[in-house]
């Protein structure tokens, strides 16, 4: 069996690489530390002194830096998404829309009660 040296081993992919990354040392893409990228984006739990090896290779790092930009992008999106939906909430538009949805309700309510009324008669 060949010896493993443990230290050098990408802390993702488990291979050993000519390049690899401090995690704690090395940045991401907005600068966060390579360490916190990994939590933020695969929940790993990674901290300072948990004793596992302390570096990526190339390809995880490229990997995360992509995972990363593109989760910041959805959650991005997502708040986007709730800021319109919020204006839009805000306009007429919408009030129009309660209007309605509140019309149906009382639809609903009627024949409900008719169908009660019905019940009760028989
Ligand atoms: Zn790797």
């Amino acid at each position: 069996m060949n010896e493993i040296n443990f230290d050098t081993l990408c802390r993702l992919c488990l291979r050993n690489s000519f390049f690899y990354m401090h995690i704690y040392v090395g940045q991401s893409v907005d600068k966060s530390p390579i360490y916190e990228v990994l939590n933020f984006v695969y929940d790993l739990e990674v901290s300072v002194d948990d004793g596992l090896p302390e570096y990526v290779c190339r390809d995880c790092l490229l990997k995360l830096k992509e995972f990363e930009t593109y989760k910041r992008k959805a959650h991005r999106a997502k708040s986007e998404l709730l800021s319109l939906k919020g204006n839009v909430e805000g306009s007429c538009v919408k009030e129009e829309i309660e209007e309605d949805e509140i019309r149906d309700e009382q639809q609903i309510n009627e024949t409900e009660i008719k169908v009660m009324a019905t019940k009760i008669r028989t």
